[in-house]
């Protein structure tokens, strides 16, 4: 019988930094049952229902350790979404380190992946003479801003949004400053010297477990391989295994059905509907919310809107529920005007079986990574508004990088007036453009589910890690 081989996995707390990588381990397992996997899960507070119900999914053959919950009185209140999920994850770690003991003592654990936002559980990989492999839930572009940065950041000393030239990251579409990732927008920000102190230690892990795959990001990744990133002498190893989404929703079938979306979703006509969705958490502002409506009430397109109640944060919803009926907030006489075209959801959907439905023939999303590989492995086509975190650059690389979406064009702290909305919504519905963007997201569809067959690309590369970790010790 094959050795056991023990791994620990850290995951972040904030949905999308808990589900891809728990479900990273799902697949390691089931393709190598040999694996013994311990997940080390810290909290913030009580988490939103859509993690609570998740974690409740997680398979009897991965075990898990819930860590004592941090208390959100205890992180500063108001501060960068990606801020409050390290410094849980920070003041987590003495419990994290107590479980790895423990884990440790009963059976040797050969290797440690943390979640981008967990990195700093990884300092505990030489004490048990583990191999540290960082977790990151992005694209090979963003980890390869990430490493140019540390550079960059000692070149200029403007502020990066003033640079004069797009940064050209070898293998990837040209970006403008004003499109990096929410926190380099202010240099002498927290979140900046978190962004920082994050893209520094990547060099000294024994490997990056990416969330992409090289039909969709061939460029970056080569370069980022070829050329790895040298920082005396040190060079980083990537390793992409995506896509890595849910495989749908927790319910069974039968509870499936029942979702009221999916049925209604069942009796309109093929590519007719635009699924509306801004992640996890993502808000708009009431005014926002107003002219969203208008919007796509102008479009005179079928639609399904997943509604969150307004805020003037755009992450507001990330880390709690808003007790509130969203649907209150809609312009008046709107959901009588647009029954018969569309559906608003209170809050959440069923996103990766919504996307599956074959009359889903557009996605207006604020390009959390996420969404963009749950989009691409459904070949659904793309209108990009971007909010937070490294949305705008998704963005700009979905655009003009691949030309799958279309990308609604705004300064910070603007309203998308509803003339825009529309206009780009039927463009991408109804447009030329939109058949162009269609036939090119089918190609990648192709490839994120070439990328997964046994020979493929991503599942080779895990057969190689969980090669080298069975290995490890050369036992
Ligand atoms: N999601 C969902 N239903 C919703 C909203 C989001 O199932 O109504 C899931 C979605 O399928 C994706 C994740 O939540 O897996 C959102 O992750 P993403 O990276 O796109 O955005 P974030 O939540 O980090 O802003």
């Amino acid at each position: 019988m094959a050795k056991t081989t023990h791994i620990a996995v850290i995951p972040s707390p904030g949905f999308s930094h808990l589900v891809p990588i728990l479900e990273f381990t799902k697949r390691l397992v089931t393709n190598h049952p040999n694996f013994h996997i311990t997940c080390i899960i810290p909290s913030l507070g009580s988490p939103p229902n859509s993690s609570k119900s998740y974690l409740q999914t997680i398979p009897p053959n991965i075990n898990s350790i819930f860590l004592p919950p941090i208390n959100k009185h205890d992180l500063p209140q108001g501060a960068y979404p990606g801020v409050i999920i390290q410094l849980t994850v920070t003041l987590s770690l003495p419990s994290i380190h107590q479980a790895l003991k423990s884990l440790n003592s009963k059976a040797p654990l050969v290797a440690l992946i943390a979640d981008s936002f967990a990195f700093e559980a990884l300092d505990f990989a030489k004490e048990f003479n583990s191999l540290s492999y960082l977790y990151f839930p992005s694209s090979a572009m963003n980890l390869s801003l990430s490493l140019h940065l540390v550079k960059l950041d000692e070149e200029v000393s403007c502020e990066y949004k003033d640079l004069q030239e797009p940064i050209k990251l070898q293998g990837c579409v040209p970006i403008h400053g004003r499109d990096l990732p929410a926190p380099t927008k202010m240099r002498s920000n927290d979140a900046y010297k978190k962004f920082l102190q994050r893209a520094k230690s990547m060099y000294f892990f024994d490997g990056i477990l990416c969330n992409s795959f090289l039909e969709l990001e061939s460029g970056a990744i080569k370069a980022l391989e070829e050329k790895g990133h040298h920082e005396n002498g040190k060079k980083i190893s990537i390793f992409p295994v995506g896509p890595i989404t849910q495989k749908g929703s927790s319910a069974s079938s039968n509870d499936v059905d029942e979702f009221e979306c999916l049925k209604w979703l069942k009796n309109q006509p093929q590519n007719s509907v635009l699924y509306v969705s801004f992640g996890s958490g993502g808000t708009l502002s009431l005014r926002q919310i107003n002219e969203l409506a208008y919007g796509l009430e102008l479009s005179d397109q079928r639609f399904l809107w997943v509604l969150r109640a307004p805020s003037d944060s755009v992450s507001a919803d990330y880390f709690e529920d808003a007790n509130v009926d969203p649907l209150k907030f809609l312009p008046k006489g709107f959901l009588e005007r647009t029954k018969e075209k569309g559906l608003v959801l209170a809050s959440w959907a069923p996103q990766v079986e919504v996307l599956k439905q074959s009359s889903v023939g557009g996605f207006l999303s604020h390009c959390g990574w996420n969404s963009i590989l749950e989009s691409i492995q459904e070949g659904v086509p793309i209108v990009a508004w971007p909010l937070f975190a490294e949305q705008a650059m998704n963005a700009v690389m979905l655009s003009d990088g691949l030309e799958v979406a279309i990308r609604l064009k705004f300064e910070d702290d603007e309203i998308v007036e509803k003339e825009k909305i529309a206009k780009v919504v039927k463009c991408l519905m109804e447009g030329e453009e939109g058949k162009g963007i269609r036939e090119r997201m089918k190609v990648l569809k192709d490839g994120a589910a070439k990328a997964l067959k046994d020979d493929g690309s991503s599942i080779q590369t895990l057969s190689y890690l969980a090669n080298q970790w069975e290995n490890f010790g050369g036992i």
